[in-house]
């Protein structure tokens, strides 16, 4: 018998979930003996294991392997380190081409395996001490997975798995998965009807359906009106330009993988914006710029296409057409500083309104070894990088730096938040381009009449509509706050007798731009407050023969027990705008 094991740091748990796709390994090759052997390595959470075979494993299959796996457990065999030649290496795995050509990468004749009872994998990890510390595991899904990540290989079978050393944290983690797949957008968006994918309109197309319509309106109205304040000003652009506005910005260099093919149109080529920069470049040549005029600020919600790889694609999250809450700010170099800082106290401004507290600020830097992917100027990226920098702490804010995170043409702040299964994006941007206002030429006049090249800076302040909107979605459940809930009232009726009072009512509260809607259906009051409610319609109103003689109403507020009776019309109004404004 092994000890308990230790299960506290990140390295505890690694070596408990990859002892575990051992495991698993060996059940599906003791079940399965033609299965072709991937890999089969710890992950964030669990492990997976990918299996070379014709079919995907359905549930039946599932089953059974862990009927092995259990029976594995029991045996608990001790993990014990073996090694062999090379020439041992291959003739072990004879009929593993997998195998093999991992042992051709090892450039060692001497090859670690762990072997448990008599099952042995190529390895170098650390494992657990035995089989039966495994007191508590679950095989979670499988998914399709190019050999090694590479889309031009195999197509793998991955099984999925978890496992704990007891009994009591597996169920923690299975509750905690399934109240991840409550919260999930994919699963709410279409359920509160926000929005939908149809196979017909194409892969990555979502479709905002009326309420999620309604939100995304709120916010682009919300966002709008607040960057006016600021000193903004709004354009609209068309989401193609000629390709030869992409060669000059150099998108087509460094973007196109993410970019649409061509399209031929008369004499021009054109193509779908994967951003909206070179537009808003144009906009500042349209008249001569003196530094009096400086900074331009100048912002567009930009539609803009991107080719996202199918896998990438996630709800509304991940898509391959967006609207961006987009900035392009032109300023003096001496300006850069105090736009910047700016810029970010505006960005957390709106995202305290949002609700959206849970992020982290990354300093996105260059890879000094990467000269493939960022442009070739080690004192621009030193100076922009440093004036970020410098930035982030005079306001005193915690950080984090990461290389080979920056844009191309220059670093980033960027805001990052992390969705209901821990998966990270980014939401705002505020990026340093000295690059583009060279190739595009820009220029201002200083007071001295010089001719100067002013400063560019990318700001994307909400993120896209899209990805904002799924991040909203998952952060407040579908319950938004009245200021962005889609539906703001529900008017319900006793009897067919109340529906004229009820009219009424609602005429009177959308007249005072409040979003109402009824359910004057013959089913029960309770059936109908019921469905409100698993619909998160923040206030709900009954209206009976009793508030209609008394002119009043009956109030159901989301998440509050009980009603209240006898609520002037006039009084509930001035309660929801109070709400409203304060976007609690
Ligand atoms: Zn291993
Ligand atoms: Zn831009």
């Amino acid at each position: 018998m092994a000890k308990p094991v230790r299960f506290r740091t990140d390295a505890d748990k690694k070596a408990f979930w990859h002892s575990t796709s051992h495991i698993l390994a060996d059940a599906v090759t003791r079940l399965y003996p033609d299965v072709k052997l991937g890999f089969g390595p710890a992950i964030e959470e669990g492990f997976y294991y990918d299996f070379y075979r014709s079919k995907p494993f359905d549930y039946e299959e599932l089953q059974k392997i862990e009927q092995v796996m259990k029976k594995i457990i029991k045996e608990d065999k001790f993990f014990k380190q073996i090694y062999k030649s090379k020439k041992e290496a291959n003739e072990f795995y004879q009929k593993e081409p997998f195998k093999k050509e991992l042992i051709k990468e090892i450039e060692e004749n001497k090859i670690s395996f762990h072997k448990h009872g008599e099952f042995a994998d190529l390895c170098n990890n650390p494992v657990i001490e035995s089989a039966g510390q495994v007191k508590a595991f679950k095989l979670l899904n499988t998914a399709a997975a190019y050999w090694r990540g590479d889309n031009k290989r195999e197509m793998m079978q991955r099984i999925y798995g978890i496992s704990f050393p007891t009994k009591e944290q597996l169920d923690e983690y299975l509750a905690l998965l399934e109240a991840r797949e409550r919260k999930d957008h994919r699963k709410i968006g279409p359920k509160l009807k926000l929005f939908t994918q149809v196979e017909e309109v194409g892969t990555g197309l979502p479709l905002w359906l009326p309420k999620g319509a309604t939100i995304r309106r709120v916010i682009e109205r919300y966002i709008t009106d607040k960057e006016l304040k600021e000193g903004y000003e709004h354009v609209y652009t068309p989401a193609l330009a000629r390709t030869k506005l992409y060669e000059l910005s150099g998108h087509l260099n460094h973007y196109r993988d993410h970019m649409y093919p061509v399209m031929k149109v008369d004499t021009e080529d054109l193509v779908l914006r994967p951003m909206n920069c070179p537009h808003h470049i144009q906009i500042y040549k349209f008249e001569s710029r003196s530094y009096n005029d400086l900074p331009i600020r100048l912002a567009e919600l930009g539609t803009m296409y991107r080719y996202e790889a199918s896998g990438a694609l996630y709800g509304l999250a991940r898509v391959r057409g967006m609207t961006l809450n987009d900035a392009h700010i032109f300023c003096t170099p001496e300006q850069v500083e105090d736009e910047v800082k700016k810029a970010l106290k505006f960005i957390r401004d709106v995202y305290a309104d949002m609700g959206l507290i849970d992020y982290y600020l990354m300093l996105s830097l260059h890879d000094p070894k990467n000269k493939e992917k960022y442009i070739d100027n080690d004192v621009m990226w030193k100076k922009s990088e440093n004036s970020l920098r410098k930035v982030l702490k005079s306001i005193k804010v915690d950080f984090v730096e990461k290389e080979g995170e920056a844009a191309f043409y220059g670093p980033k702040i960027d805001v990052q938040v992390k969705n209901v299964h821990g998966k990270e994006e980014t939401l705002a941007t505020i990026q340093l381009d000295f690059n583009l206002p060279e190739k595009f030429q820009l220029e201002y006049v200083d007071n001295n009449n010089q001719k100067k090249r002013p400063v560019m800076i990318h700001r994307g302040g909400l993120s896209t509509m899209e990805r904002l909107t799924a991040f909203l979605i998952e952060r407040y459940e579908g319950a938004f706050p009245l200021w962005l809930s889609p539906v703001q009232v529900r008017v319900l009726t006793f009897t067919d007798r109340n529906v004229k009072f009820a009219d009424k009512i609602k005429e009177e509260f959308l007249q005072q731009g409040l979003r109402i809607e009824t359910d004057y259906s013959n089913r029960t009051v309770e059936y109908k407050v019921r469905d409100a409610e698993l619909n998160k319609i923040p206030y709900i109103i009954v209206i009976g023969d009793k508030e209609e003689k008394n002119k009043t109403l009956a109030v159901r507020k989301r998440g509050v027990q009980g009603v209240k009776f006898g609520i002037k019309m006039e009084d509930f109004s001035k309660q929801l705008q109070k709400e409203i404004d304060s976007k609690a």
